[in-house]
C-alpha cells in the first residue's frame, strides 16, 4: 500500500501544473491533492511529513513560475467548496482561502463595502493574497484582513491576529503556515463611489499593463526608493527577448510568454536582466514572484 492509498480519490498524479498558473508554464506535479476540508489537508501534511515529501500551496498560480521539470512532491489545491464561501456581517467578511478575490472585490464594491478596490487588476485567491500581501500604489490587501485561520504543517489549527501576520511590501511572516481562511474587516460607502473608484483602478492596471497576455504580474519587487520597470526600461531591456519569453513593451518589470514558451525561456530573461541591471546600475533586484525548482522526493510508492 502507498502512502496516499486513504487520499487516493483526492489525488492526481503526474498532473501537469501548467494548466494551473497563469504563465500557462511549468512540468508536473507528482501529486495534486485536493482536500475535502481542513481535517483531509492536515491528515495529508502530517502523512507527508511523515514521508518527507514536501508541500506546496497553489492559490491561483498568478504569482509563481513553475520549472519545465514540475516538482517532485505534492501540490495543494484549495478549491473545494470548503476553502471557497463567502460570509457577511455587517461590514465584515469571513472568506476562504480559496475565494477568488477579484469577483469578490467587484461584488463588494457593487454594495458599497469599501476596501477592496486596490485589488482591482490584480489575479488571486485570498491565500495566495494573504501571504503575498498583494497590492500597489493603491493599497494592500493585508490593511483589510483582521485575522486568519492557520494550518501548521505539524497539523494544528491557529487563529493569528492581524499584527502576528506581518505584513510587508509583497511578503507576510507565514512561514510554513497554510492560510485556511480570513477576517477581512472593510467599510460601508456610498456603492456608486466605490464602483468608480474600482474601476477607475482596474482601467489604470488596463493602460499600465500587460493584463491579457500569460504572466506572473511584476517579476522584481521594487528596490527602496527605486522603481524595478524604470531601471529595466533604461537598461534598455524592455521587448527584450530568449525563446519565446519577452519583456513587456507595455511593462518592463513583467514578462510575457508566448505561445510555445518554456520556463527556461523566462528563467534566463530573469539571469538577463539581474544581470545588466547589476552591470549599469549596481542594484541587485530581487524577485516578486515565486520561482518552483524541481525537488526530490523521496520515495517509498515505487
Ligand atoms: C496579470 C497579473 C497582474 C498582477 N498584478 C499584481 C499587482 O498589481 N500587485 C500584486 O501584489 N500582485 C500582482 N500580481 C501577482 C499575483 O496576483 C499576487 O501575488 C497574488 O497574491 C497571487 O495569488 P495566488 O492565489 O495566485 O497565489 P499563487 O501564485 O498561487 O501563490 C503565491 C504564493 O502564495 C502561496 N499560497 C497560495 N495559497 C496559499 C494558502 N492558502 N496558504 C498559504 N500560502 C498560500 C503559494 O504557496 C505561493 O508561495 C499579478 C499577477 C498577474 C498574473
Amino acid at each position: 500500500m502507498s502512502w496516499w492509498s486513504e487520499f487516493a480519490n483526492r489525488i492526481e498524479r503526474d498532473t501537469p501544473l501548467g494548466r494551473h498558473t497563469w504563465y500557462r508554464l511549468g512540468g508536473p506535479a507528482r501529486y495534486l491533492f485536493r482536500p475535502r476540508d481542513a481535517e483531509d489537508l492536515a491528515s495529508l501534511l502530517t502523512r507527508a511529513k511523515h514521508e518527507d515529501i514536501p508541500v506546496k500551496v497553489l492559490g491561483s498560480g498568478a504569482n509563481v513560475l513553475i520549472s519545465d521539470d514540475g516538482f517532485d512532491g505534492v501540490v495543494v489545491r484549495l478549491d473545494n467548496d470548503a476553502f471557497c464561501t463567502t460570509t457577511r456581517r455587517g461590514t465584515s467578511l469571513e472568506v476562504g482561502a480559496g475565494v477568488d478575490l477579484m469577483p469578490l472585490a467587484r461584488r463588494c464594491s457593487e454594495q458599497g463595502l469599501s476596501g477592496l478596490e486596490c485589488l482591482a487588476g490584480i489575479p488571486a485567491t485570498v491565500g495566495g493574497a494573504v501571504r503575498m500581501n498583494a497590492g500597489g500604489r493603491f493599497g494592500e490587501f493585508g490593511t483589510v484582513v483582521r485575522e486568519i485561520e492557520v494550518l501548521r504543517t505539524d497539523g494544528g489549527v491557529e487563529t493569528w491576529p492581524h499584527d502576528r501576520i506581518g505584513f510587508q511590501y509583497r511578503r507576510s511572516d507565514l512561514g510554513d503556515g497554510i492560510v485556511l481562511s480570513a477576517q477581512l474587516e472593510l467599510v460601508e460607502d456610498d456603492p456608486d463611489r466605490v464602483k468608480r473608484t474600482f474601476d477607475d483602478m482596474l482601467k489604470y492596471k488596463e493602460r499600465s499593463q500587460p493584463l491579457a497576455d500569460r504572466s506572473a504580474g511584476c517579476v522584481f519587487k521594487n528596490p527602496v526608493g527605486q522603481s524595478a520597470g524604470a531601471l529595466i526600461d533604461q537598461a534598455g531591456l524592455k521587448g527584450a527577448r530568449y525563446g519565446k519569453a519577452q519583456v513587456s513593451r507595455r511593462h518592463a518589470n513583467f514578462i510575457v510568454a508566448e505561445h510555445g514558451a518554456t520556463a527556461s525561456d523566462v528563467l534566463h530573461l530573469i539571469d538577463l536582466i539581474r544581470e545588466r541591471v547589476r552591470n549599469v546600475f549596481g542594484t541587485e533586484l530581487e524577485t516578486e514572484i515565486e520561482i518552483w525548482k524541481p525537488v526530490r522526493a523521496r520515495r517509498r510508492d515505487e
